[in-house]
């Protein structure tokens, strides 16, 4: 992408920075499917400690970061209970039903992306021949956006432990939310099983996730990785972007945050139906039929948006959008005629 563009279709667009090549030119490696790649054991550590977790697992995608939580926690024949619009049920292609055998039970959503939890209980299925085996819970936070309430973090944790279910988060944004709620990473992981980030979103790194669990889980899920092709070689060069990650660009993701608030401001002020607005991301309803001359004005411009569906749009900010860059988005939809 040329320089002079700003994309807001997602926060996967980041590019790795000068010092973040330089440090990833500059890592130690060995072979990671031996174990013997010292930059991806710093960065697996270093996110065990943080997170409060025995043990780590460096993956290719946050896709087969949950893939392999899924096929470490449940068998054949056994059930994760899910939000329907979660990214684990819906974007990820079905893995877990197509190589594990694994039902997913989606459950709809509260407005602000919980799965209440009246719900959740009621979906358990008893332990009779009819039934898969319920076992597991699967939460996503941050949701759209969305930190979720610390206190129904706590509730889900207790429904899990007096049912019997393990509870896991695909945690893509976990950073954001920790930093939204201005607490460490680790108050939020506390809760869960597993936990899956991704370094590839906000965090600026080019490539992969990390998989947080007990070390029986995570030697079940290495093994899984190796199965689905995900065992890297000097994946260190990979790892050491990550860390490099970690080291700088965890506390600026409050400066996307606060951009997505004036990027919000900014276009309510121009009278754009603005329906939310959480940690780096904006939400804005359009006219369906002025979405694709919106999209196109915009690109002419040098700023990318992703047309959605029915007028529904998320901007989302992140560490290749400066000030200069926002306020290239509020002129350029300042000029927009729908
Ligand atoms: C991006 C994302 C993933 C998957 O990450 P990939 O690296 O794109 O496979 C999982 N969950 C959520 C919520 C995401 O936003």
């Amino acid at each position: 992408m040329p320089v002079e563009c700003i994309d807001l279709r997602s926060d996967t667009v980041t590019c790795p920075t000068d010092a973040m090549r330089a440090a990833m030119a500059a890592a130690e490696v060995g072979d990671d499917v031996y174990g013997e790649d010292p930059t991806v054991n710093a960065l697996q550590d270093r996110l065990a400690g943080e997170l409060g977790f025995d043990a780590a697992l460096f993956v290719p995608s946050g896709t087969q970061s949950n893939l392999v939580a899924l096929l470490a926690h449940c068998a054949r024949g056994d059930e994760y209970l899910v939000g329907m619009d979660a990214h684990t049920y819906k974007y990820e292609g079905g893995g877990a039903a197509v190589l594990g055998g694994i039902q997913p039970q989606p459950l709809a959503h509260a407005s602000d992306g919980t799965l209440p939890l009246d719900a959740v209980e009621a979906a358990i299925k008893p332990d009779d021949a009819h039934f898969a085996r319920t076992r597991l819970l699967c939460l996503e936070n941050t949701w759209h956006g969305r930190p979720m309430p610390p206190g129904y973090l706590a509730d889900a944790r207790a429904l899990c432990d007096r049912r019997g279910l393990a509870l896991h988060l695909d945690g893509a944004r976990l950073f954001n939310a920790a930093v939204a709620q201005d607490v460490p990473v680790r108050d939020i992981a506390r809760h869960f099983d597993s936990v899956s980030v991704c370094l590839s979103k906000g965090l600026g790194a080019p490539v992969g996730s990390v998989l947080l669990g007990s070390a029986a889980l995570i030697a079940q899920a290495r093994r899984w990785r190796k199965v689905t092709g995900g065992g890297m070689r000097q994946a260190g060069m990979l790892a050491a972007g990550a860390l490099h990650a970690l080291d700088h660009h965890v506390d600026r993701l409050a400066e996307d945050h606060d951009r997505a608030a004036r990027l919000a401001a900014a276009l309510t002020a121009l009278g754009v139906e603005v329906t939310g607005q959480h940690t780096n991301m904006v939400f804005v309803q359009v006219a369906p039929a002025s979405t694709a001359s919106l999209v196109e004005h915009m690109a002419a411009a040098g700023v990318w948006l992703s047309p959605g569906s029915e007028g529904k749009l998320r901007l989302v900010l992140h560490l290749d959008v400066d000030d200069a860059g926002l306020k290239r988005v509020v002129d350029a939809w300042a000029g927009f005629r729908g």
